[in-house]
């Protein structure tokens, strides 16, 4: 039997959930959710694991990330739980358990720190870059106290044990996700392991179970088009983002095409990267204008995802114009700095913060869809 732990609640409010104990169990928030069905039943049920301190019921669960973050439970709840936000918070604490270092949980439960992490990682960066121009004499200083292959080595070596942590935070998952797995095993998987896959990749390219939030006929977005909805932001980001890491994937494999806006990898980041932008810019525009519920209680690992993508595509499109104009003057060079900064950042906290999301949820939806969706 889960052992109950009354402390939990107040570990969970240091995550950034309000006072989702003010719940008083009416239910109505599941009822108004679309994503909910008969084999789930959240946010209610979550809450009343947050109460208990069931933390094993939560971190096995791969309903928290069937959850969309649309706030419609918010909008409903006669209480005042947010249990939509309660929802993200429960992702946050499922993202820092998964993650071994403990450097997750510091990111999520203390501001300052988190803000400490990502000036200290960016001035790091910083003098790493320098140091790829080793003629100038900060390089030369630096030098002095540190030589070039020992700077570069512990660089290639922190790349990889980020992505050693990222993997070892998958396996986490896995394995809780595995226990509940395991547990609705003893009845018979409702779909093949190649349909389950295609589901997933269906729901990613068309965020069809996304759209099915944004559809209510009350709803604010009901009339809306399509660009502007929240499902649409979210896709815009997510695949302007792996297409700009495709794209510079290319770029490296095929060798210096920098000099071309019109190579296909170029094209492919600049495309992506326009939906990038777009995608960011709007969900900061919703964040800042509190638009709905959904947007009205954002944490700082929130703005701080969403301005680093917005300052990468800021800066790549302004590296892309001055290529194209022939620009290279220390503007231009500054401007490269804090582009490379602010993409490399993103890589080496992938691990690290929100968007971790993006390798937990596929995962959660392949054993949803395996062991119990319907539609
Ligand atoms: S709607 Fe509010 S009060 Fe009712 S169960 Fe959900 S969170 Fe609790
Ligand atoms: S935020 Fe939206 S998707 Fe998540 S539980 Fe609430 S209603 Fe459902």
């Amino acid at each position: 039997m889960a052992k109950i732990d009354p402390t939990f609640a107040k570990e969970l409010q240091k995550y950034g959930t309000a006072d989702f104990q003010a719940c008083y169990s009416c239910g109505n928030c599941t009822a108004v959710c679309n994503l909910t069905d008969e084999n789930a039943n959240f946010p209610r049920m979550y809450i009343r694991y947050g109460m208990l301190g069931l933390k094993d019921e939560i971190l096995d669960s791969k309903d928290l990330w069937m959850c969309y973050a649309c706030g419609d439970c918010t909008a409903h709840c006669p209480r005042e739980a947010i249990p939509g936000d309660y929802m993200a918070t429960l992702r946050r604490y499922a993202i820092a358990h998964y993650e071994p270092t403990g450097i997750t949980r510091l990111i999520f439960k203390n501001n300052p720190w988190y803000i400490a992490i990502i000036i200290l990682l960016a001035v790091i960066l910083g003098f790493f870059l320098l140091t790829l121009k080793p003629d100038m004499t900060i390089s030369r200083w630096i030098f002095q106290y540190m030589p070039f292959e020992i700077i570069h080595n512990t660089g290639e070596v922190v790349f990889a044990l980020t992505g050693l942590f990222m993997l070892i935070g998958f396996w986490n998952m896995f394995r809780h996700l595995s226990r509940n797995y395991r547990h609705e095993k003893k009845e018979k998987p409702k779909s093949s392991p190649l349909a389950s896959l295609k589901y997933v990749i269906n729901e990613l390219t068309t965020m069809k179970r996304y759209q099915t939030c944004d559809s209510e006929e009350d709803g604010f977005w009901y009339k809306k088009p399509a660009v502007v909805r929240p499902w649409f932001i979210h896709w815009s980001i997510m695949w302007g983002f792996i297409g700009l890491l495709l794209a510079t994937i290319l770029d490296f494999l095929l060798k210096n095409p920098a000099t071309t806006v019109w190579w296909p990898s170029r094209i492919l980041g600049t495309v992506s990267g326009l939906f990038m932008m777009y995608g960011a810019t709007m969900a900061l525009y919703y964040r800042f204008s509190k638009i709905t519920d959904a947007y009205a209680h954002s944490k700082l690992a929130d703005w701080v995802f969403l301005w680093s993508l917005w300052i990468t595509g800021f800066t790549g499109f302004w590296m892309e114009t001055a290529v194209f104009l022939g620009g290279n003057d220390m503007l231009d060079q500054i401007i490269f700095i804090i582009h490379t900064i602010m993409a490399m950042e993103l890589v080496l906290l992938f691990a690290f913060s929100k968007f971790a999301h993006a390798l937990y949820r596929p995962v959660a939806l392949y054993m949803y869809h395996r062991m119990a969706l319907t539609n």
